[in-house]
């Protein structure tokens, strides 16, 4: 008998046969005589959809009132579940963030999670109700409604999860686990059993849509064990916790991550000489523009080239401000692409086997793909490329590093 912690996404509750969908399979975790706490998103579409009407009225809502217009979404979800609980003969209660006292800080559309009070759900699940929790929301010291920000109910799922120090807390979406890389990229990636909460946050961070980051970041923090599953079809999903350090065959990559985001920016020329980064990224900071990777080399002579990329939504003001720093610092130009993309290899296996790198740039080598910028982590390799290269490039990698599935390994 465990204690499961559910989260359902806007898909898996997006209409009322689905949430029925949701409701039987409930009906199976309980008649195994599981404890269950449920939370749900909003109706797929609908979030989205109250966005639209606040910017029918005015292109500047305040926020607290979004986070009141935004939570109801939830609010629908979870007594539809509910009733569809109640219909199957399960005892259930529906409780708001509010209700639940999701404390969080005043910080609407981005709240954060400060403490979770568990005696109402405790006492439910004593008397072996369904606790159902509306997911993204919670409440302010004042009492005002609060959200966590887009994709925030798997944020909510872990947290309850975390405070109720559930077994495991399932995150059921309409893909049946994480997998080795972009199944829309490479036709034989494969859905993993098991990744590490790190691996899981680059990959993340690197585009693999699958968690709302923070939700991660949360599960490592309180050691939640969390399973990516399908909502509707069986499956064992993909299991995300602490590295297992008995295992004998840890792979060296687990995944393939890529994004298409960034663009690339380089001063070239600038004088070798203290205080020249501070300057040049200074201004792209007080801009609130987000640097990710930074790249400058020994200079040969006295001046060197200064590289770095920012997400491509910043790229031309990001420019703008580089070409005045430049003439400020009397560099020779700037250089600016933003047709780059960016693929990253992923894997804890790396801190323990030498010769990742350069297997990679071989394999890139071979297709004759250029490599723009190089970076490293304890896990993680990172390499910019053109973007016109990146399918190439993924399948390439995902091929050379064994990650393909079966059936093309044996050549099938
Ligand atoms: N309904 C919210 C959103 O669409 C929260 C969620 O689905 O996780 O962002
Ligand atoms: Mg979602």
């Amino acid at each position: 008998m465990a204690l499961f912690v559910h989260k359902y996404g806007g898909t898996s509750v997006g209409t009322t046969d689905r949430i029925e969908g949701v409701a039987d399979k409930l009906k199976k975790f309980k008649d195994e005589g599981h404890d269950l706490v449920v939370v749900v998103s909003a109706m797929s579409g609908e979030t989205n959809r109250l966005i639209g009407l606040a910017n029918d009225i005015t292109e500047t809502p305040t926020p607290r009132e979004m986070d009141v217009l935004v939570s109801t979404g939830e609010q629908v979800t979870i007594a539809l579940l509910s009733m569809a609980l109640h219909k199957r003969g399960i005892p259930a209660r529906s409780y708001t963030g509010s209700q639940v006292r999701i404390l969080t800080d005043s910080a609407h559309m981005k709240a954060r999670i400060q403490e979770i009070d568990t005696e109402r759900m405790r006492g439910d699940l004593d008397e072996g109700k369904v606790v159902i929790v509306a997911g993204f929301q919670g409440v302010d010291e004042e009492g005002n409604i609060t959200t966590l920000g887009r994709g925030g109910s798997d944020t909510t799922g872990v947290a309850l999860a975390a405070a109720l120090k559930a077994d495991e807390c399932h995150i059921y979406t309409d893909v049946d686990g994480v997998y080795t890389t972009d199944p829309r990229v490479v036709e034989h990636a494969q859905r993993m059993d098991k990744i590490t909460f790190e691996e899981m946050l680059e990959m993340a961070s690197l585009g693999s849509k699958v968690l709302q980051i923070r939700s991660v970041e949360f599960a490592g923090k309180y050691k939640v064990p969390l399973r990516v599953l399908h909502s509707f079809k069986e499956g064992p999903g993909t299991l995300i916790t602490v590295e297992d350090e008995e295992a004998v065959e840890q792979p060296v990559i687990s995944g393939i991550a890529f994004n298409r985001d960034e663009a690339k920016l380089t001063v070239q020329g600038v004088p070798d000489i203290p205080g020249v980064a501070s300057k040049i990224l200074g201004p792209i900071g007080e801009a609130n523009i987000e640097v990710d990777m930074i790249v400058q080399n020994v200079a040969a002579d006295k001046t060197t080239d200064f590289t770095f990329t920012v997400h491509r939504n910043d790229f031309s003001k990001a420019e703008a401000i580089l070409k005045k720093t430049a003439s400020e610092l009397g560099a020779r130009e700037v250089a600016a692409s933003d047709s780059i993309a960016k693929v990253s290899l992923v894997g804890v296996g790396m801190r323990s086997h030498a010769g990742v790198a350069s297997k990679m740039f071989d394999t890139l080598a071979q297709e004759n793909i250029n490599i723009q910028i190089i970076s490293t982590s304890e896990i993680k390799i990172s390499v910019v490329i053109a973007e016109k290269y990146l399918e190439l490039a993924v399948r390439a990698l995902h091929t050379a590093f064994g990650l393909d599935s079966e059936s093309v390994q044996e050549g099938e």
